[in-house]
């Protein structure tokens, strides 16, 4: 039998109480029917939200929030020339370190593992700006940090869990934020151990922190140093769970293309007459490397185990070199032009002066991080003097460029990339 409906009407939408809707007196004088109740809840929770979000209040990044694999690498693609091998990994493995980040949450007991990375390529080719670039996409904190600092607990230097207090430090010490964040860890070749034997004699600044390395790689709870260096008794220290916490390694692994070579059985590269020849014989080789590689170079295989994704960068050519003067979002030419605007000054560089720039930036060897100095040498007349001069437009020639750099005597001061 039908339930009697009890006679109250919906004070907010004058609905009558009905077996599919029912109204209930709330207090006296104010009676609601279910639908108007549940409108309100959910106004109530969708504000909620809102102001959570406004007051900045931490909040896990949630997977429908995390751009899909193109969308992360168009992103990438306008910050970064060249490297779409590294970019398409670096993408996916972000997503997928994302996914398992949420779903582990879920009742599924199916484990995706943590997907740490690792860029192998030379210095200056963009490893660490990928890296950077993606935390910049991901909104989440970032920390740069070289493994060279670091030596095994008890030896001078830098305690293993210290590369976490800049990520810490980066999030005001939030340790929920900080434990979805990314660290960076670059030239984790140096701490390769010397020969591919276990060592016999300690090596406190390669196999060891290797070990030490490999508690927080694979996700444990560390004790951390909020002022880095070195722990003592005294420190209050601050416990950080590294489960969730993306690490990017990145090394220049020199010389690992003759364990490339000898793997491939191929000629070992650097005893040919033809250096053009020997040079693109490097840079392929470099696209093969492989975990194997990684072992022979001096990396435990604990280690690379824990870094599955393992992916190289090309060397930047003249014409990347070019492209990364002009193109990016931020390029150095594009900024110039900004600095030079603030004061009413158009900036121009001839396509002559662009080229010299990047023939210098090979010639002296500096590669794409030369490319600033470069350009900061020749600028800086131009911007002691402009901003007083009466001038609507400033145009760098070929002819301005090599008079700068000759006198700030530039290929004196150059530093040989490493
Ligand atoms: P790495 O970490 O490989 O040694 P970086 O990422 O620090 O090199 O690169 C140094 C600088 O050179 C960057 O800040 C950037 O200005 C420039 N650069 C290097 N590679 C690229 C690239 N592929 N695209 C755009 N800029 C680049």
């Amino acid at each position: 039998m039908a339930k009697k409906s009890t006679g109250l009407i919906c004070s907010m939408c004058g609905s009558p109480d009905r077996p599919d809707n029912p109204v209930v007196q709330v207090f006296d004088g104010l009676n609601l029917c279910t639908d108007c109740i549940k409108f309100i809840e959910d106004a109530r929770d969708s504000q909620l939200k809102k102001n959570k979000k406004k007051s900045g209040a931490s909040e896990e990044v949630k997977w429908g929030e995390v751009p899909k694999p193109k969308e992360i690498k168009e992103f990438l693609d306008q910050y970064i020339i060249g490297q779409d091998e590294a970019k398409k990994y670096l993408s996916v493995a972000v997503y997928n370190h994302y996914k398992r980040v949420n779903q582990e949450s879920g009742a599924d007991d199916v484990d995706i593992e943590k997907s740490n990375i690792i860029l192998v390529g030379p210095t200056g080719t963009g490893k660490t700006l990928l890296a950077k670039t993606i935390a910049r996409l991901l909104d989440v904190p970032f920390a740069i940090v070289d493994a060279t600092v670091l030596t095994e607990a008890g030896y001078v230097g830098e305690d293993i869990e210290s590369l976490l207090t800049r990520l810490l430090q980066n999030c005001d010490y939030d340790v929920e934020k900080a434990e979805r964040g990314i660290v960076f860890i670059d030239e984790i070749d140096k701490i390769a151990r010397k020969s591919d034997n276990p060592s016999i004699t300690r090596d406190v600044s390669g196999e060891g922190v290797q070990q030490g390395l490999l508690k927080l790689l694979e996700g444990s709870t560390v004790l951390v140093p909020p002022n880095g260096g070195r722990k003592h008794p005294e420190q209050k220290m601050i416990a950080v769970d590294t489960k969730n916490i993306l690490f990017i390694c990145g090394g220049a692994f020199d010389g690992i293309e003759r364990k490339i070579a000898s793997r491939l059985n191929t000629h070992v590269v650097g005893y040919g007459h033809d250096g053009g020849e020997m040079k693109k014989q490097r840079e392929n080789l470099m696209r093969y490397v492989m975990p194997q590689d990684l072992k022979s170079f001096g990396l435990i295989p604990e280690i690379i185990g824990r870094l599955p994704i393992l992916t190289s960068l090309e060397p930047l050519d003249k014409s990347a070199l070019r492209r990364i003067l002009t193109e990016p979002k931020n390029a150095i030419v594009r900024q110039y032009k900004k600095l030079f605007l603030l004061d009413g000054v158009k900036l121009e560089f001839t396509d002559e002066a662009l080229d010299l720039i990047v023939s210098k930036a090979i010639e002296y060897k500096l590669g794409a991080r030369g490319l600033r100095s470069i350009v900061e040498t020749i600028m800086v007349d131009a911007m002691y003097e402009v901003p007083s001069e009466p001038i609507e437009t400033f145009t760098v020639t070929a002819d301005y460029v090599q008079d700068k750099l000759e006198k700030a005597h530039f290929e004196k001061t150059r530093i040989d990339s490493k």
